[in-house]
């Protein structure tokens, strides 16, 4: 059976989904159920506190100014740190995210704060090296992702809205943290992104390279006697990979949790010479990969 006898057409397929609002409550209730029994349970937990604190910051989000024209155009995203409102309300969520996760340093300075913010929306867009060293770094990633997601749940994209690059959120213009096939009526098959940042979902065809054009070899790897719910898409022409995660093995997973949950899948491809190129917002380097 083909892709194309099995999947709904494009004529139907919505290209753009927006978050749900209950998301880091549903996160953190998927993070501790991949804690228990893991190698990692301390750390998954630790981020299903953060997940469950930042779903309490997003109720005090406020309203924020923002529009839509029509006109998706990455190089002008409708989320975006120099806008004055977004950049104050990510660094109030900051601010009560590390009194509820109760970090010794949080950083005081409102401009080195919003350095670190950029660094962080210049990491999520794979245009940065540096990833996040420290947990304080990653309360500047969780408290973004609040406001992120509050910002994209405001706009609510409509679902058929065109889409002319595939290769980063249409939101916030981000990375894609993973991708997810999705299970259930009418949209069985179906593949959608997932943005690190605003967890708005866009459709992407599959077997195909996420991060190079046309005529890439996608393979799939996963862990022999592992989680079936996910494998790894790596690329032989550029030589990264981004994981899929597959609805139909598991109802319940997160993109995002799932793959920090996954680590052992990303030694065993980096061994075979690809990099992630899937950056994910929480990920300390060096920490676990
Ligand atoms: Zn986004
Ligand atoms: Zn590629």
């Amino acid at each position: 059976m083909t892709f194309a006898e099995t999947l709904p057409s494009s004529a139907t397929t919505a290209s753009v989904l927006t978050p749900k609002a209950d998301l880091f409550a549903q996160r953190a209730a998927r993070l501790r159920v991949l804690a228990s029994d893991h190698s990692l349970g301390a750390w998954l937990n630790w981020l299903a506190d953060l997940a469950e604190a930042q779903h309490k910051a997003l109720a005090t989000v406020p309203a924020l100014e923002l529009h839509f024209d029509g006109l998706i155009d990455p190089s002008r995203p409708l989320l975006k740190i120099d806008n004055l409102q977004l950049d104050q309300a990510w660094q109030a969520v900051y601010r009560e995210l590390t009194v509820a996760m109760d970090v010794s340093a949080p950083e005081q300075d409102a401009n080195r704060l919003s350095l670190k913010g950029r660094q962080c929306i210049a990491h999520a867009a794979g245009s940065a090296a540096e990833a996040p060293r420290e947990a304080s770094d990653l309360l500047v990633a969780a408290a973004l992702q609040v406001v992120w997601l509050a910002g994209a749940c405001q706009l609510a994209l409509p679902e058929f809205t065109q889409l002319e690059h595939r290769d980063c959120c249409p939101c916030c213009g981000s990375a894609p943290v993973a991708s997810i096939v999705l299970a259930g009526t009418g949209n069985t098959g179906l593949r959608y992104l997932e943005c690190g940042l605003c967890a708005t979902r866009w459709n992407a065809v599959r077997a195909r390279c996420t991060f190079c054009a046309d005529g890439s070899v996608v393979n799939y790897w996963s862990i022999e006697g592992g989680n079936e719910a996910v494998q790894a898409e790596t690329c032989d022409q550029c030589h990264g990979y981004i994981k899929t995660f597959f609805q139909s093995k598991d109802l319940q997973l997160d993109p995002l949790g799932d793959d920090l949950a996954s680590l052992a899948l990303d030694v065993l491809v980096g061994e075979q010479g690809f990099a992630r190129g899937a950056p994910n917002p929480l990920l300390i380097e060096g920490d676990c990969v």
